[in-house]
């Protein structure tokens, strides 16, 4: 791998103006004990997907940063029920989610349109439209650049949770070079999430292939987020709360129509409603703000700073924290 000097507003989705000085590209599993040295030698080592989950806090980004851009997919087992597939950190999501549909494979079709890299998606346990990552992963391959080792993680041992796993803000010395994926041959739609079922139940469809799922929540999505190519943002900034029961019950008596949603362990909150509330939605200080139509979108309205994209956050988490004394977590990763 070559070291060189990079200019990173092409690869991060908000379009920060920044620069990494020790640059690198991946491109095959032959580097990986390069990486190895690269984590050794720099202060600190930063792995970049897509950036489409990424804020740059600063103009020139300390220690290295290594961009994951290895390639290919691979059949490892099939039968008639189901398809074991290992994907390259470096393909795109948008892309594997595609290739799978087309063939017939389902699981991650409502994941559809999430932008970014395959590696990145065990790293937050991409979720949408009642889907989850978790739910066709089988195991992650990675190497530990601080060991110098390579690890192959069984979902069980991943700690997935809600845009969590082991790697969100741990183990970042682990570079994740493949994913390997357990996908079902037999379709049976899941249409749970409310913006799918209401789409459905408009225009229904006899016997819906996963290519068409993937086709209707690509629409949905398209007609609802704002497109980083013209308007910089990381999707949601900010992930759902999750509270007690009490706390819960504290909040509704207060706020009657508090948005939340039962689950397993508590209620988790909408974090657009807490938002919303705090009339930030639509709100804009400068370069930066919270979009017009989705409260939980933040947005570069062009040429913001990291600095000043992670000052506004800190603002709307404030605001939230003083109306309804809930802590607001960031899902974006902020990169020094
Ligand atoms: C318009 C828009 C819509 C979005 N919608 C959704 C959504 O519906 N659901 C959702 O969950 N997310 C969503 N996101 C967020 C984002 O797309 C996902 O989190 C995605 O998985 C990030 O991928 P990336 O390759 O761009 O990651 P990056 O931003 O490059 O990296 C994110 C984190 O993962 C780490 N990382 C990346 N690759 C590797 C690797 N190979 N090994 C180890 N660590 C790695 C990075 O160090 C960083 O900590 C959206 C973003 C945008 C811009």
């Amino acid at each position: 791998m070559e070291k060189t000097t990079k200019n990173l507003k092409a690869f991060n989705t908000f379009a920060i103006d920044c620069t990494a000085e020790a640059y690198f590209e991946f491109t095959s599993k032959e580097q990986l004990p390069q990486t190895a040295q690269i984590y050794a030698q720099y202060p600190k080592t930063h792995i970049l997907g897509g950036g489409s989950n990424t804020v740059f806090l600063n103009n020139r980004i300390s220690g290295a940063v290594i961009r994951i851009c290895n390639k290919g997919i691979e059949t490892l087992e099939e039968n008639d029920r189901n398809v074991i597939v290992r994907v390259a950190a470096g393909e795109s999501w948008e892309g594997f989610v595609r290739w799978a549909c087309k063939r017939g494979y389902c699981g991650i079709e409502n994941l559809a349109a999430i932008p970014g890299t395959v590696g990145a998606a065990p790293v937050q346990n991409i979720g949408a439209y009642g889907a989850q990552a978790e739910d066709s992963i089988a195991w992650v391959e990675s190497f530990d650049m601080a060991r110098q080792k390579f690890i192959q993680t069984k979902k069980e041992d991943c700690r997935f949770g809600y845009r969590n796993s082991r790697w969100k803000s741990e183990n970042k010395q682990e570079l994740i070079h493949s994913v390997v994926f357990s996908l079902n041959k037999n379709f049976v739609p899941n249409t749970d999430y409310k913006a799918l079922r209401e789409y459905m139940e408009r225009n229904p469809e006899k016997n819906p292939t996963p290519e068409r799922i993937c086709e209707i929540v690509t629409e949905i999505r398209n007609s609802k987020l704002p497109d980083p190519k013209i308007l910089g943002n990381a999707g949601s900034f900010f992930k759902n709360p999750t509270v007690d029961k009490d706390e819960y019950e504290r909040l509704k008596s207060k706020f009657k129509d508090l948005v939340a949603f039962e689950e397993q362990n508590g209620y988790k909150l909408s974090a657009a409603w807490l938002i919303e509330s705090c009339g930030l939605k639509g709100k804009r200080f400068g370069n930066v703000g919270m979009h017009e139509k989705q409260a939980l979108v933040m947005v570069n309205y062009g040429g913001a700073t990291g600095k000043q994209i992670a000052d506004f956050a800190l603002r709307v988490r404030q605001t939230v924290k003083d109306r309804f004394d809930v802590d607001l977590q960031t899902e974006a990763h902020m990169v020094e």
